[in-house]
């Protein structure tokens, strides 16, 4: 009785029975904040503790790596035990596991790598120009999307209908093409391993019966954002056990344009008719204003299953509202109000800067940098992105398997050593007649004896320089095998003599590295002694996580609003909410794709526990231009009782004749009066009803016939009076 009180007494009476019912499939359908990863946890712990299952027979999936740690240490709370043995990850962090128990069986070598986007396009791109195929009208970004769609929806080349129509062929082709370089380097890239670890399940009657006999409880967290390959392997792992354990909101489904299906909500209810369904309404995240501005927002969409929250938590203060005169100006309103809540007792790590862009963040970087804030962005150019990083990586992939073309092409000639662009175009030719790995051409090219001697030596030096490597990193731990190839590779050499702080950085980057390694603790026990160095290196392309030494330090969070998904923060600060940033460009004609992006909106909004800021700017520069945006539609469908004006100059309005003398280089000061007439090159002729502000800062009103009122920078807007 004791142990079933600590597991529901901090629960609701939808919750609980929610955590309690007797095993069987059931779906969560609940608006954000409302507990359901809450309950998750709470329903592992039940099932464990009160239902006697083995912590080994649990089976978890979350959408984050980072929620798979969180979740894996409050498991551990609940019940005090160690939860090492429970399968919990992303599904491609659990797809990747299968595979490498079973690499036989999914048909690749037991040296496969896992590849991230980025070299994914590399590929694609070499793959292009080797078919002489026309890069504009077939750009490898769009082939990688095209291809990454069809494996997301389980369609491989060979399934598709040979086209009529040159465009959709020559894509097939590329599909054919990509496909067999990916076999023949033993590359896996990530919509691949989901495909794979399917096929794995699906093909293989024996490593399936092993999986279904071994989860005896299946759960998944944010289940609104599974694909039909997420599902279709969910399907499988579940069949005829009626153990399939899922929350989600349809409400926060975000991830639409990567092949999520809400159907998915709908379709386990088909699938799974002795399901039952259990709804959540008490929210305890936020206060009674962002509540009901997230709920005023999601209204606005027409494709929902409706739901409402209600929350007793009283209605808190206003979300503020603050409008930039640009960029600059909205950073420095953030990192200003961060340092005052910072130096008022607040927590660095309770505070979330959101964002549309991964662009977005250079400006709150850099303010947060010259305040010394100590911040830790999530996403973007990631740790084990940057191009020294790879570079070490590829070493050791490519000692690990010498049949990885990518990671071959990356090192051949870096640092310099003398293989020129011939040589390489020799042995790519080789590759593709012969339909073998770089690494094999290479080989054949020097068994052959056709090149020159000075080709035939920078050649060998290279497939040395590896053999070397291996021999002294064999045997050693994963740590030492990095410093050596950090140090042995002549990476650190060549970076030693770029010029400046470049190089500097990329050696403490390389020295992080080793850091890395040092920390890398593979989370599950590892019952199959997988090869550690191929778990790093997978964990390398899979992590969505940055340098790991300072995690433990109280920084400030910027991410996007996607990366934000299922976490929580006092205070919130969602920037740049203006018309063709957010909602996007390519989103506001086309009505679903808009519903997605108030969903984000919503999602965003409800991320805040106790404080939300919304801020936009009046000019913003895009993409090296110059723009003057609209605020976002979503301000306007939030309550205007739930939003107050902020301003951060409010006691300079000077609603009088302004008379200045302050010489400016920028733009003449102080001519403009009210009723004063005048053009702006975009905005068109308008009359000046305000002025505040003063010198750089300084700000006008202006009436536009065509637009209406605007507020402009006088140093940035290129006014003439008329
Ligand atoms: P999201 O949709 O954003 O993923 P969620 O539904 O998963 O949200 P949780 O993150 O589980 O919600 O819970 C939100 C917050 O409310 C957490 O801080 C959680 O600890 C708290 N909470 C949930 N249920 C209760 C409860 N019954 N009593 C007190 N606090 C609760
Ligand atoms: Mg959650």
């Amino acid at each position: 009785m004791e142990k079933q009180n600590s597991l529901i007494d901090s629960l609701n009476d939808a919750q609980r029975l929610a955590v309690s019912a007797p095993s069987q499939s059931m779906l969560i359908l609940a608006g954000a904040g409302s507990g359901k990863t809450r309950v998750l946890v709470h329903r592992i712990g039940w099932q464990v503790q009160v239902e006697g299952v083995s912590i080994h027979n649990i089976l978890a999936v979350t959408f984050t790596n980072k929620a798979a740690k969180e979740m894996r240490g409050r498991v551990e709370e609940l019940l005090n035990i160690s939860a090492r043995s429970m399968w919990i990850g992303t599904f491609h962090g659990i797809a990747h596991r299968l595979l490498r128990r079973h690499a036989q069986q999914a048909k690749l070598p037991e040296t496969f790598q896992v590849i991230d986007s980025d070299d994914q396009l590399r590929i694609i791109k070499r793959l292009v120009r080797s078919l002489n195929i026309d890069d504009k009208q077939w750009p490898p970004k769009q082939m990688m999307w095209f291809i990454n769609a069809q494996k997301d929806e389980g369609i491989r080349a060979r399934h598709m209908p040979e086209p009529n129509d040159v465009f959709l062929r020559t894509q097939l082709q590329i599909y054919k093409a990509y496909e067999e370089i990916c076999d023949r380097s033993g590359l896996v890239d990530f919509a691949e391993l989901l495909l794979r670890a399917h096929e794995l399940l699906r093909d293989n009657e024996d490593v399936l019966e092993f999986y279904q006999d071994r989860f005896k409880q299946v759960h998944v967290d944010e289940f609104q954002d599974t694909n039909t390959i997420q599902y279709a392997w969910l399907r499988l792992l579940t069949e005829g056990k009626d153990n399939l354990f899922v929350v989600g909101d349809d409400d926060q489904s975000i991830y639409g344009w990567r092949g999520a299906k809400i159907e998915n909500l709908y379709n386990f209810q088909t699938h799974y008719p002795n399901h039952q369904v259990i709804k959540l309404e008490q929210n305890y995240r936020s206060t009674g204003n962002i509540l009901k501005s997230a709920n005023a927002l999601i209204s606005q969409n027409e494709e929902r299953m409706g739901k409402e929250l209600w929350t007793d938590a009283g209605d808190g203060e206003l979300i503020s509202e603050y409008t930039a005169f640009n960029e600059q100006d909205e950073a420095y309103f953030v990192v200003e109000k961060i340092r005052k809540w910072v130096n008022d007792g607040g927590l660095r790590s309770d505070v979330a800067i959101l964002y549309r862009s991964n662009a977005q963040s250079r400006q709150f970087e850099e303010k947060l940098m010259t305040t010394g804030t100590p911040y830790r962005v999530y996403g973007g150019l990631r740790f084990f992105e940057r191009m020294e990083i790879k570079n070490a990586l590829a070493y050791l992939r490519i000692m690990s398997n010498h049949n990885d073309d990518a990671s071959f092409e990356r090192v051949i000639n870096t640092p310099t050593r003398g293989i020129g662009t011939k040589l390489i175009e020799d042995i790519r030719l080789l590759a593709r007649t012969n339909e073998i790995s770089l690494w094999k051409a290479a080989v054949e090219l020097l068994t052959q004896k056709r090149l020159t001697a000075r080709a035939t030596n920078a050649l060998k030096g290279f497939l040395d320089l590896i053999k070397r490597l291996e021999s002294e990193a064999e045997g050693k731990e994963l740590f030492d095998k990095v410093k050596i190839i950090v140090e042995k590779s002549g990476l650190i050499e060549a970076y030693k003599k770029e010029k400046g702080e470049k190089g500097e950085a990329r050696i403490e980057n390389l020295e992080e590295l080793a850091n890395a390694a040092r920390l890398f603790d593979y989370e599950e026990d590892n019952e199959e002694n997988l090869n550690e160095l191929d778990m790093f290196l997978a964990h390398a392309a899979l992590e969505s996580g940055d340098s790991q030494s300072d995690e433990y330090e109280d920084c400030v969070q910027l991410m996007t609003l996607h990366s934000a998904k299922g976490l929580e923060f006092k205070m919130v600060f969602m920037v740049g909410l203006e018309e063709g940033l957010f909602p996007s460009q390519q989103s506001v004609d086309d009505a679903g794709r808009l519903e997605e992006e108030r969903r984000l909106c919503y999602v965003g909004i409800t991320r805040a526990m106790k404080q939300l800021f919304i801020t936009h700017a009046e000019s913003r520069r895009l993409y090296g231009k110059e723009t003057y945006p609209r605020p976002s539609r979503f301000l306007k469908e939030i309550p205007a009782e739930c939003l107050q004006e902020i301003r951060m100059r409010a006691n300079v309005t000077r609603p009088v004749v302004a008379v200045k003398k302050k010489p400016s280089t920028m733009q003449q000061v102080g001519t403009y009066k009210l009723g004063q007439r005048v053009r702006h090159a975009k905005f068109g002729e308008g009359v000046v009803l305000q002025m505040e502000g003063e010198g750089t800062q300084e700000r006008v009103q202006i009436n536009f016939q065509s637009l209406g009122l605007k507020w402009l920078m006088i140093s940035y807007a290129k006014l003439d009076t008329l």
